[in-house]
């Protein structure tokens, strides 16, 4: 599989959970059961901001063959869509570029001059990690930069970095490397630059087998602060407990509730880089169809079933 099939392997991945995955907000009541019952909903599931910034992405690593940040900015600004579920300090920031302001005199000055540590350089970044996948090192390189264009605190590099390390790895596996899920935990962590987030990723260590992904939640949070810090550990342990099985992965991941579009998008993009025929079919067909730009003209041999 070429670099680019790889990273449209985990764009579906990715936008299937998010699209599932927020089908399941709102009162408890209209969810809680299909939820223990593993019923997916009826309908087309719209996805979110998740998938539209992963598909900018995408979109870098097939015109570019990697990132750069004003491109990246440029794209985010592009496709940005207010209805998508963005974040109150995405809209601002978004809005802004989409105006004709560089990133450079923006994003540094969000959250009172501390730069965002939210949870969006991880929940778009699962296809960047499958792209580079050989390559360590230029994941690592090529995921600081996608964090530029939005992100100025150092723990929304550390998630992006972290969860894009996770996602070269599980395309290893799904290549035939053996690792347990520790020691995939161990490698991106080595990989992870210091940071709130490598230090709830050496807490998930704590958690093997014999634990649920929701001992894990309590543990270091699921996204319920929507930061890097209290979303990437949480995805990054469930993702490598469940790498045999798409499916599993997401219910374990919905089911601890939190930030619950981009965990399952997180997971979803990094898993089926070794379960790669996991995603049901029904599931892809209910997901709301992606830009053809992407798939249909762009790139001829369209992954989809
Ligand atoms: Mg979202």
């Amino acid at each position: 599989m070429q670099p680019i099939e790889r990273a449209l392997l985990s764009l579906q991945g990715l936008s299937v959970g998010d699209a599932l995955g927020e089908r399941f907000f709102g009162e408890a009541s209209s969810f809680l059961p299909a939820l223990l019952e593993r019923r997916v909903p009826e309908g087309t599931w719209s996805y979110t901001d998740d998938t539209e910034m992963a598909l900018s992405i995408v979109e870098s690593l097939l015109e570019d063959g990697g990132i750069e940040a004003d491109a990246l900015a440029q794209r985010f600004a592009a496709r940005y869509n207010h209805r998508r579920g963005y974040g109150g300090g995405a809209h601002i920031l978004l809005a802004q570029l989409k105006e004709g302001r560089p990133w450079q005199e923006v994003t540094p000055f969000m959250f009172g001059g501390q730069g965002s540590f939210g949870n969006g350089t991880a929940m778009r970044i699962p296809p960047l990690g499958a792209y580079f996948a050989e390559d360590l090192q230029a994941v690592c390189e090529h995921a600081r930069r996608s964090a530029l264009p939005t992100h100025a605190h150092p723990e929304a590099t550390a998630g992006a970095i972290a969860t894009a390390v996770m996602a070269a790895l599980a395309w290893r596996v799904g290549e035939g490397e053996t690792a347990a899920p520790q020691d995939l935990l161990e490698e991106v962590i080595r990989h992870t630059p210091e940071s709130l987030v490598k230090e709830r990723l050496q807490e998930t260590l704590a958690f093997q087998h014999a634990h649920q992904s929701s001992d894990v939640a309590k543990a270091v949070g699921a996204g319920e602060r929507v930061s890097c810090q209290d979303t990437v550990p949480f995805c990054l342990w469930n993702a490598a407990y469940h790498l045999e099985n798409y499916e599993e992965a997401f219910w374990t991941t919905v089911s601890c509730l939190g930030d619950r579009d981009t965990t399952c998008a997180i997971v979803g993009g990094i898993v089926v880089l070794a379960d790669r025929s996991g995603i049901p079919a029904l599931w892809q067909q209910r997901r709301e169809p992606l830009p053809p730009d992407i798939f249909d003209i762009k790139y001829a041999a369209d992954p989809r079933p």
